[in-house]
């Protein structure tokens, strides 16, 4: 039998369980609509374009591709899903601290 386990508390979902939930979650780069102006056709595009090659060829692979896309999914049990929609940002939670040396 297949089961699962719930990515925030830990218990045990089986497959034959009533319910669990699936949660996917899609970060990507968004973009505003491009709109050019004469001042955008004025510039060095050649010198923009170097500037992101090199900036590119120092990333990781990794950081690159979820620096466009990052698709995470997670189970959850039925408890845990009801505290998830009602805070899906952590906003009422305490706060992570995200610090950059932990990479
Ligand atoms: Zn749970």
């Amino acid at each position: 039998m297949i089961h699962y386990t719930c990515d925030l508390c830990g218990c045990v979902l089986l497959e034959d369980d009533d319910v669990r939930y699936r949660v996917r979650i899609e970060v990507y780069a968004a973009y505003d609509a491009m709109e050019v102006t004469a001042e955008d056709l004025d510039e060095d595009h050649e010198e923009k374009i170097d500037a992101l090659c090199r900036q590119i060829s120092e990333m990781e692979e990794d950081e690159l591709t979820d620096s466009v896309y990052k698709e995470i999914e997670f189970d959850l049990c039925p408890p845990c899903q009801k505290r998830y929609i009602k805070d899906p940002l952590f906003k009422k939670r305490p706060r992570i601290r995200f610090n950059d040396s932990e990479n």
